[in-house]
């Protein structure tokens, strides 16, 4: 590990300064739970580690007029414990599954969002896209776990967010500071993501010196006619920590059993989250029945483009997506 500064700061406006010095050759440390590894890996290099935990501003989950504002330093357990999200079963659903008390104690929901790749190639050194002289080593190599969307190169590592799905299929907006001192931005958090076409890029829009401050989520009624239900469903190999397969998120509102409105939302299957507009289209107007959660599952990955070990994956985010459904209108019955 190369040697770094490690600043403090106290206030948002403090942290974009100190992640603009060195030419943006800096880090944002949250919990460490994964930065420590890309750093003892020599995987990144910066100059500077910022750790953002001390700013007030970025932690637990406040009310505002039109939702909620959850701050990037808030913490798994905090996600459990808070009891303004419990109408959001997605999100306690994925913060539940990680299993895992070390990481819900330190984990924070920015350092999910902006998670680097967890593939192999990338975390032995072949850099983001896992090339040498050009060529993907995934493309012909143990691609087992790589992408099944999104995958005509060059990158083929599938996103490691598991909040990311839950959050877009809610229509969260992440709220970016930086890099000039005054500058606050607030997108959709689709967009958010990039599918990176050379190495010079990464797997978010953030540019050195920016960093993720809050996600805000749109407010759920009680009283509205139209009820939201939502559910996330992640498959993993293990049961204790482990990373998805394959996961799938849906948010569904629904007024006298009809589906209204709908969101779904595929993870860990692509470079970036992968939203499917393809089985929104065939929840919308219907009643759901398990037939049609298999339909809408069916039409999730119709257009999927597996690599040569990784069929079974489309089986595996089919079943992700079918039981999302069920598991959102408590149909599930497994
Ligand atoms: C041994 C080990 C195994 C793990 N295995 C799993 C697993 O199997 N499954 C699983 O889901 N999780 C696993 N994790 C947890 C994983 O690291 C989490 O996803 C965690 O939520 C990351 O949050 P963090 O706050 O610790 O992030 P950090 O490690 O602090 O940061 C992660 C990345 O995000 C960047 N970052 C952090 N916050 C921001 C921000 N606000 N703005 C911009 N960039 C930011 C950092 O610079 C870094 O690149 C594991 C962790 C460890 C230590």
């Amino acid at each position: 590990m190369i040697n770094f500064e490690y600043a403090q700061p106290r206030t948002e406006a403090e942290a974009v300064e100190f992640l603009q010095s060195h030419g943006g050759q800096t880090a944002v440390l949250a919990g460490g739970t994964d930065l420590f590894n890309l750093l003892r890996s020599d995987l990144i290099a910066p100059k500077r580690v910022v750790d953002i935990k001390r700013i007030d501003s970025l932690k637990g989950i406040q009310q505002v007029s039109d939702g909620l504002l959850i701050g990037a330093a808030t913490t798994l357990d905090e996600i459990l414990a808070s009891p303004l999200l419990s109408p959001y079963h997605s999100l306690r659903q994925i913060a539940d599954a990680h299993h895992s008390m070390q990481i819900q104690a330190m984990g924070t929901v920015g350092g999910d969002l902006c998670h680097l790749p967890n593939c192999w190639y990338f975390r032995n050194g072949y850099g983001l896209l896992g090339t040498v002289n050009g060529e993907s080593l995934a493309a012909d190599g143990r691609n087992q776990f790589h992408a099944i969307f999104g995958n005509r190169g060059p990158a083929m590592f599938v996103s490691a967010s598991r909040f990311a799905p839950a959050l877009i299929a809610w229509g969260a907006k992440v709220r970016l500071v930086g890099p000039a001192p005054d500058q606050v931005e607030l997108m959709p958090l689709e967009y958010f993501y990039v599918n990176p076409k050379t190495d010079k890029q990464s797997v978010t829009v953030l540019q050195p010196g920016q960093f993720v401050t809050h996600v805000w989520l749109p407010a759920v009624e009680p009283t509205s006619p139209v009820e939201q239900l939502s559910a996330a469903y992640e498959v993993l190999q293990l049961e204790g920590l482990d990373w998805p397969l394959a996961s799938a998120a849906v948010t569904l509102g629904v007024s006298a059993g009809i589906v209204r409105e709908a969101q779904v939302v595929l993870g860990h299957v692509a470079p970036t989250p992968w939203v499917s507009l393809d089985a929104a289209t065939v929840l919308m107007g219907r009643e759901v029945t398990v037939e049609l959660a298999e339909s809408a599952a069916e039409a999730a990955v119709a257009h999927a483009t597996p690599l040569s070990e990784n069929d079974y994956k489309v089986s595996i985010a089919r079943a992700a997506v079918k039981r999302a459904i069920l598991k959102a209108v408590d149909m599930l019955n497994v």
